[in-house]
């Protein structure tokens, strides 16, 4: 059950910071406030640094949230738990305490570890949000509580991909899929504003499989550009924004 699954901490197939594109900012607040008490413990120490106590990251689905956390525990040599809240409130009454109990001590027996607490706003969300943006989108709609210093301490942006964001990401795509030679990543860059990591993703498979069709040995520059037509951008851009 998500029950089950939740309490159990993975070193799955590890993602470095170099396996995000873009995010740079992400990447070095992560650095910062999650990886380096880890990496500089005993300056830490010395220097009487009191560490985060966690951080907050918010933004829209598929934008490498989850991927960065991941790189966080990689990067940390730590383990990496994931707990999808929605799974964790589902059950019923004092089935969640005793999930929570679990969690921990699973987290303790597998010192140091990053726990993932996925989809927060499923029971932090705040009474006073409104709006149709979802409540993952403002860290506004998290309610206040889970902000006071010693809980969630530090806020991480991870936003829809800049024009030259998107070339990144699909240079880490890139690595992963056979693309021909003549294959202009900057062009496809310029025309996905509005799509995530995660839709860059779904394109590049979508290229993949139309090439399967045509029985192409590589992707090139028209299965992409015709993916695009049936892959769109989730993000609806706006004009004030440089994308
Ligand atoms: P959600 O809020 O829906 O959980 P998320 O922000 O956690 O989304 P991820 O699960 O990290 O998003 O991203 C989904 C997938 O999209 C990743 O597994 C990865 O393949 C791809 N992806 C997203 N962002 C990036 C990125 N910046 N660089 C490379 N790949 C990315």
């Amino acid at each position: 059950s998500g029950l089950q699954s939740s309490a159990m901490a993975e070193k799955p197939d590890p993602v470095h910071w170099h396996d995000i594109g873009g995010l740079v900012a992400a990447k070095n607040a992560l650095e910062e406030s999650a990886v380096w008490v880890y990496k500089h413990a005993d300056a830490y120490k010395r220097l009487g640094i009191r560490p985060s106590k966690g951080v907050l990251l918010y933004g829209p689905p598929g934008t490498g949230k989850t991927l960065l956390a991941k790189a966080v525990a990689t990067e940390s040599s730590a383990n990496f738990l994931p707990v999808s809240i929605p799974d964790l409130v589902k059950g019923h009454v004092g089935e969640s305490e005793k999930a929570v109990s679990r969690i921990f001590q699973t987290a303790i027996r597998c010192s140091p570890c990053v726990i993932f607490l996925d989809e927060l706003e499923a029971i932090f969300s705040s009474r006073e949000s409104s709006g149709d943006l979802g409540a993952t989108n403002h860290p506004e709609s998290i309610d206040s509580s889970i902000l006071r210093p010693g809980r969630l301490d530090r806020l991480v942006y991870v936003g829809a991909p800049t024009a030259e964001e998107r070339f990144q990401i699909l240079q880490v795509l890139k690595l992963r899929t056979k693309l021909d030679a003549h294959v202009d990543l900057q062009t496809i860059a310029l025309k996905t504003k509005g799509y995530t990591g995660a839709d860059l993703q779904a394109v590049i498979r979508k290229a993949g499989l139309l090439s399967l069709k045509k029985q192409l040995s590589e992707i090139n520059q028209e299965s992409i550009e015709l993916a695009l037509s049936f892959v769109g951008p989730s993000i609806i851009p706006t004009d004030d924004e440089a994308m």
